[in-house]
């Protein structure tokens, strides 16, 4: 390990998440459920740049509202800066400028990109090589999608959904994601299901089936068909985010009408995740979309994790 020489700042980009697949099983007593889920990194990214400090601080900019975001140590990306200081013995601290292009709570992993973006930064600020495994423990202790934004592609987790393994995945995919101005907290979205299965609203009693990733699904990843992943896309957490959501229901079905394979809601919500068939096609669903008066974009996937930007 050589700490001759520290940078002055380091940029670390990582992607946001979208779930193809999120299975959602029985509530566990420490809270977590257990998941199967099939994640995807796309084109839309946090730049997390590290600069060297006496302290630790944190400060946020970006595109999409950030008015809800912490800055102290409620932030996810403070919490990994700390975390991988105390592991690694490092005394310095670390000036975090964070600008945010995921939304913030979008259901796609935002927090989760800034803290596996940040884990990355400071390991190579502090130089102290920490490696991917050691870097992926400390990523599942920070929460369960952080692992994902270290590692980015096509991945199957289980677990908490932090249990990965990388799916092959040829080719390239085009969605186009509906934006909500008002987020979802994925505690309550997870609360919610919990009660409609108490209840047995619509939902099937043995959650089992969905534990398990259909092998369709990692074909249709593997050869890279949109036609053919579209029928398989499946989210469990879907019924719960749009239950109070009546908009989100109504986008689901526009984007379906201007010409989307299939829409669902991205994993806790509120953004709609959109599959099309090719970047044409998304580029008429995201100009049909926004005529409705909606924020879509359109981007891709896989692309890769949290990196280094020289
Ligand atoms: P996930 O899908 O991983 O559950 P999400 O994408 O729905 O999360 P995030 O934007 O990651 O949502 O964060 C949800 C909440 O976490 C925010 O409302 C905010 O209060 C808190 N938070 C903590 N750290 C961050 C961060 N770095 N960026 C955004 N939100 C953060």
């Amino acid at each position: 390990m050589t700490l001759a020489h520290r940078p002055d700042g380091v940029h670390v980009r990582a992607p946001g998440k979208i779930n193809v697949y999120l299975g959602v099983g029985p509530r566990h007593d420490d809270g977590y459920h257990a998941l199967a889920t099939v994640f995807q990194a796309v084109s839309l990214y946090e730049d997390v740049y590290a600069y060297p400090s006496e302290g630790f601080s944190v400060e946020i900019v970006g595109d999409v509202n950030v008015a809800d975001v912490p800055t102290d140590d409620r932030n996810l990306a403070m919490r990994a800066a700390k975390l991988l200081a105390r592991t690694a013995g490092v005394d310095d601290g670390v000036h975090l400028r964070i600008r945010k292009g995921v939304p913030v709570a979008g259901g796609m992993g935002g927090g989760s990109a800034d803290a596996a973006a940040t884990l990355v930064a400071c390991d190579a600020l502090w130089g102290t090589e920490l490696g991917p495994h050691r870097l992926h423990e400390l990523a599942a202790r920070l929460g369960a999608d952080v692992p994902f934004a270290l590692h980015g592609g096509t991945a199957v987790g289980t677990g908490r959904g932090d249990q990965l393994t990388p799916a092959l995945a040829r080719g390239r995919f085009d969605w186009v994601l509906a934006m909500s101005e008002q987020g979802l907290s994925t505690p309550t979205v997870y609360g919610r299901l919990d009660e409609m299965r108490a209840h047995g609203e619509g939902l099937a009693d043995d959650a089992a089936p969905s534990l398990e990733v259909p092998v369709a699904m990692l074909h249709a990843l593997r050869v890279g068909d949109a036609h053919e992943l579209a029928p398989v896309m499946m989210n469990d957490l879907e019924p719960a985010a749009i239950a109070d959501r009546a908009d989100l229901a109504l986008a689901l079905s526009d984007g379906v009408r201007f010409g989307a394979l299939t829409g669902i809601v991205s994993g806790s919500g509120p953004t709609l995740a959109f599959l099309c068939a090719g970047p044409g096609a998304a580029r008429t669903v995201q100009e049909e979309l926004r005529a409705t008066g909606r924020d879509a974009l359109h981007v891709h996937g896989p692309v890769a994790g949290a990196r280094i930007i020289l």
